[in-house]
């Protein structure tokens, strides 16, 4: 399934970057080394990491007396001058960067890794933990690194349950994890039944888990980064929908990329498509899965004074970024992150519209472009319902949008080789939580494509690791 066009205005993209629609060159080129579709945070990533210690243009036209006209030439000054042009292709009529995220940059060192150790064991589970550690690390750097204007703001998390029963499972499963020497543990606090509502805010919250993470306006930092790409030679074409790509390359080892703009070709091709990747890359039709998901930014009106005497206060802070469990290890039921203007940023909303029987509202779906109208009124209630002290704050609901998640059938995301396919390449399937893990496998991936570095030592975790068999048991899912 493609992107749909006239996706919902996420409250992201109110400012828009200088290069929301930007095209490097009137015409699509003939052919160029490599191409990555999709430019989104993958995307992004991946062609900062590809140019970032890529020789620099002007002594490759030293080496290469030919100038531009050299460009195709089959000789040293090919690699350097080609490897320069990516094209980051975009589906027509759907923005840049359309379904980014609710702004957590958020590893989930608790519940992720708990739910991880139930399906795959201690090792995996710690692997993963330290990878989105490590990865939340890596963005930080790189933002202050680049002084990437995107509101990044260091924050302490939580995990609240307000089920009893599920909070008292979830403190043993964090017993559980401390007593096997969970490294990712170290980053978090527990707080029980006396203090987490205190703490957390979250109203009638039993038990509470906080740990580090961020807050960040994704298009901005996407979009910065795209500038950088673009000023370190790529090529940026936006509202360019790739439909189709070769079975096989053709004589001259060239894949050919079908687009309603024409044809082009490239000797390699990534693929950072996230949740579309099935609609080109056939073989991930099973393997990748769409699900709607929905956000609202609420703006907090304090109540109105009583008499003239009273001035309106603003409402209790809570924590600025938790998740409200309602299952354990992993099931949220909502998730906030407080803004710097003091906007509440809600994502979640499930138990308004993830009804048995009515799947087809949000699973397998691509439509961005109509909200879950279930969810409008279930934000219009959520400050009040959720958040101590906020019942007499009138939350105005400023947005609600819907956004296109990505899930796959044994929950990790696929980096890597496209199984028998030389040349094909995919860093897709965040599994709703991208912000944690592009960057690194963008990295690690980039690492393979220049040095055929093998993946075991990329620092990608293993399970991330696309594979024939992976596909394979994706078809019997
Ligand atoms: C409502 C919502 C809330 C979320 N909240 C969070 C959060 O708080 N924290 C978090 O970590 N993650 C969150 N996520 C997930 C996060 O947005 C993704 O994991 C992240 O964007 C992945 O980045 P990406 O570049 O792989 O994919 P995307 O950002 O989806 O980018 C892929 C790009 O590829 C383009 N594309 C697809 N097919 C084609 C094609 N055939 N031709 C050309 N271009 C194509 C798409 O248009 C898109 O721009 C949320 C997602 C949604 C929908």
């Amino acid at each position: 399934m493609f992107p749909v066009p006239n996706s919902t205005l996420p409250h992201w993209r109110t400012e828009l970057h200088d290069l929301d629609s930007h095209r490097s060159t009137p015409e699509l080129p003939d052919k160029q080394d490599i191409v990555i579709v999709g430019a989104g945070f993958a995307g992004a990533s991946l062609a900062y990491y590809l140019l970032k210690d890529s020789p620099d243009p002007v002594q490759a036209e030293r080496h290469d007396p030919g100038g531009q006209t050299g460009l195709l030439r089959r000789d040293w000054s090919e690699w350097c001058v080609l490897h320069r042009l990516f094209y980051l292709l975009m589906p027509m009529d759907h923005e840049l960067v359309q379904s980014m995220s609710s702004g957590h940059l958020r590893p989930d060192v608790f519940s992720g890794v708990a739910r991880c150790l139930q399906m795959r064991g201690l090792a995996i589970a710690n692997e993963v933990g330290l990878f989105e550690l490590a990865n939340a690390e890596a963005v930080t750097a790189l933002v202050r690194d680049e002084g990437i204007a995107c509101d990044l703001t260091p924050v302490t998390s939580g995990c609240a349950f307000v089920d009893d029963a599920e909070g008292a499972k979830a403190k043993k499963l964090y017993d559980e994890m401390v007593a096997l020497g969970c490294p990712t543990l170290e980053h978090v606090t527990y707080h029980g039944a006396e203090d987490a509502e205190s703490v957390s805010g979250v109203k009638g919250a039993w038990a509470l888990f906080t740990f580090p993470a961020a807050t960040i306006w994704p298009y901005k930092m996407v979009m910065h980064l795209l500038a950088l790409d673009i000023a370190n030679g790529a090529n940026l074409q936006t509202n360019t929908s790739v439909q189709e790509v070769s079975q096989t390359p053709d004589p001259d080892g060239y894949w050919t990329l079908k687009t309603p703009r024409g044809s082009t070709r490239a000797r390699r091709v990534v693929f950072g498509t996230n949740a579309y990747t099935g609609a080109v890359l056939l073989e991930y039709k099973h393997a990748i899965y769409t699900n709607r998901g929905t956000c609202a930014r609420i703006v907090p009106v304090a109540a109105v004074p009583s008499s003239e005497s009273d001035s309106a206060s603003p409402p209790r802070q809570p924590l600025a970024s938790c998740g409200i469990c309602v299952r354990s290890p992993g099931s949220m039921e909502s998730y906030y992150g407080m803004q710097l203007d003091g906007s509440v940023i809600v994502g979640g909303a499930r138990s308004s519209f993830r009804i048995p029987g009515q799947e087809g509202l949000w699973l397998r779906t691509v439509d961005d472009a109509s909200l879950i109208e279930p969810a409008v009124p279930y934000f219009a209630a959520w400050a009040g319902k959720m958040l101590l002290g906020w019942e007499d704050v009138e939350g105005r609901v400023e947005k609600v949008w819907t956004g296109i998640m990505e899930n796959t059938t044994d929950e990790a995301p696929h980096v890597g080789e496209v199984p028998g396919k030389p040349g094909l390449l995919i860093c897709a399937g965040f599994e709703g939580y991208g912000m944690p893990n592009v960057l690194l496998c963008a990295k690690g991936l980039v690492k393979v494509m220049e040095d055929g570095c093998p993946f075991s030592e990329t620092g990608v975790p293993a399970c991330y690791e696309t594979s024939l068999e992976r596909l394979r048991a994706a078809t019997q899912h």
